[in-house]
């Protein structure tokens, strides 16, 4: 099924997993991208996972964010609705994910001895 990549460390012995609530696979939490719903009720993307409020995990592929978006998987869990802005928000970071490939690809291009301190993520934070 999947194919195997080498790019994954294999020496982490405990890896915390999440769900991915479009397709459902289950993977290292770390390779998943979390959405929040805030204490004010906004659905964003947590691009450093340390945003307080309850969490949801999609894959970092266009098609998951597709079908979280249009079968209204992300209000389905956090039961709530998806604001104009908040949806919009989300819709202009889904437009920056390549087609099907798991943004880690972009990250592990070969080393040539300079720092790649990208994150992949952009910066789609409401600025309030
Ligand atoms: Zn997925």
């Amino acid at each position: 099924m999947a194919k195997a990549t080498n790019k994954q460390p294999k020496k982490v012995k405990h890896i915390p997993l999440r769900t991915c609530v479009a397709c459902h696979e289950t993977k290292p939490k770390r390779e998943l991208l979390r959405v929040v719903r805030t204490p004010d009720s906004h659905i964003v993307l947590d691009a450093t996972g340390k945003k307080s409020g309850r969490g949801a995990y999609l894959c970092a592929r266009l098609s998951c964010w597709e079908i979280a978006l249009k079968k209204h998987r992300l209000e389905q869990e956090f039961e709530t609705t998806l604001s104009e802005e908040d949806r919009a928000n989300l819709e202009a970071f889904v437009a920056t994910l390549p087609k099907d490939e798991p943004l880690a690809a972009t990250t592990s291009a070969s080393v040539t001895g300079m720092p790649t301190a990208e994150k992949g993520a952009p910066k789609t934070r409401v600025a309030r």
